[in-house]
C-alpha cells in the first residue's frame, strides 16, 4: 500500500486485492465526523456507487467502520490534472479542448441523472495511461467543507465555487446547480491555460475573504490576448456571472473549440510524460 495524495478530508492510498491482484484507488477521511455528517456521506457515496459513465470515476463500494469513512476507487494511473498542471506549468489548447470535452461528457451524465458536482476543480480530475479523464469526488468533499470554519483548506474547495453560490438568495434554483458546474469547468480550463489560479496573480496568495469578494464582485476573467477566439469565446460562455446565461454541458459540447478538433486523436496520456509516475 502506498500514499497516492492527501487533501483536506483525509488520504489516497494505492492498494491490490488480494485474491484478484487488481489495483483500487482506498480513499479515507481521517477525521471522524458527526453521526449527521456519516449518514449524509454515506448517502452521497450510495449515488455515486450507481454512477456508471466512462467519464466518472467508479465508486465500488464504500464503509463506516467505528466513524472513520472510507471508500474503493477505480484506480487512475496518472493522477490528478493539478499534479499534470505542477509538472507542466501550462497545457497547450488541443489537451485543453480534449480535457473539455470529456469532462463535459462526465458532466453531462451527471447532470442528466440530476447529480450536481459541486467540486470541478483540477485535483477531481483524474488522467491514466489509456487517454482517458474522468471526474472523481462529488458529494462528499462539499459535505465536507461545509463542515469546516473558513480557513485554508476550505479556500481551495471554495476558490472554484461561482459567484451565485456565495449568495444565500439564489439557493434552491435548480438551474444554478448545473451552471455552477460549468462555472467551475471553466475556471479550471482557464487555470491549464495560464498556469496560475485566474484570480490571482501568478505566486500570489490570498486568503479567504479577499477571494470571495473577488470572485463575486470582480469581472470574471479571461483568456489570454494569444489564445484562440475559440477557447476566448468557451471560457467567456463558461464564465458568466449569470448562472442562466452559462450554456449546459450538453450544448458546449457543439462549441466550436469542443468540434474544431475532431478527429485529430487528441493524446492526453502525452501530459503524464513529464511525471514520475
Ligand atoms: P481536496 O481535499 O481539497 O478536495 P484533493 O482533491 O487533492 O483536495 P483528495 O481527493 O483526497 O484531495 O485526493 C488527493 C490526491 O490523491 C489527488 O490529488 C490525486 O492525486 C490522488 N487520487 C485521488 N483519487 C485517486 C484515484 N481514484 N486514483 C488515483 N489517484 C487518486
Ligand atoms: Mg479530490
Amino acid at each position: 500500500m502506498c500514499t497516492l495524495g492527501h487533501g483536506s478530508s483525509g488520504k489516497v492510498y494505492k492498494v491490490r486485492h488480494k485474491t484478484s491482484g487488481k489495483i483500487y484507488a482506498l480513499k479515507v477521511i481521517q477525521e471522524k465526523h458527526e453521526p449527521s455528517v456519516r449518514k449524509q456521506i454515506m448517502r452521497e457515496m450510495d449515488i455515486l456507487q450507481r454512477a456508471r459513465s466512462p467519464y466518472v470515476v467508479r465508486c465500488y463500494g464504500s464503509a463506516d467502520k467505528g466513524g472513520e469513512i472510507s471508500f474503493i476507487l477505480e484506480y487512475m494511473d496518472g493522477g490528478s490534472l493539478a499534479n499534470v498542471l505542477k509538472a507542466r506549468k501550462q497545457v497547450s489548447e488541443p489537451y485543453l479542448a480534449e480535457v473539455a470535452r470529456q469532462v463535459l461528457k462526465g458532466l453531462h451524465y451527471l447532470h442528466i441523472n440530476k447529480i450536481v458536482h459541486r467540486d470541478i476543480k483540477p485535483s477531481n480530475l483524474l488522467i491514466n495511461h489509456k487517454k482517458e479523464i474522468k471526474i472523481a469526488d462529488f458529494g462528499v468533499s462539499t459535505i465536507l467543507a461545509s463542515t469546516l470554519a473558513p480557513c485554508n483548506s476550505f479556500v481551495g474547495t471554495c476558490a472554484y465555487m461561482s459567484p451565485e453560490r456565495f449568495d444565500p438568495d439564489s439557493h434552491g434554483g435548480n438551474y444554478s446547480g448545473y451552471a455552477a458546474d460549468i462555472w467551475s469547468l471553466g475556471l479550471t480550463l482557464l487555470e491549464c491555460a495560464t498556469g496560475h489560479f485566474p484570480f490571482l496573480s501568478p505566486g500570489q496568495q490570498a486568503d479567504w475573504p479577499t477571494l470571495m469578494l473577488a470572485i463575486c464582485y470582480r469581472e470574471p476573467p479571461s483568456a489570454p490576448d494569444h489564445a484562440s477566439p475559440q477557447f476566448k469565446d468557451f471560457i467567456n460562455v463558461c464564465l458568466q456571472k449569470d448562472p442562466k446565461l452559462r450554456p449546459r454541458a450538453c450544448a458546449l459540447l457543439s462549441h466550436p473549440f469542443i468540434t474544431r478538433g475532431e478527429g485529430n486523436q487528441v493524446d492526453l496520456s502525452i501530459l503524464l510524460q513529464s511525471l514520475s509516475i
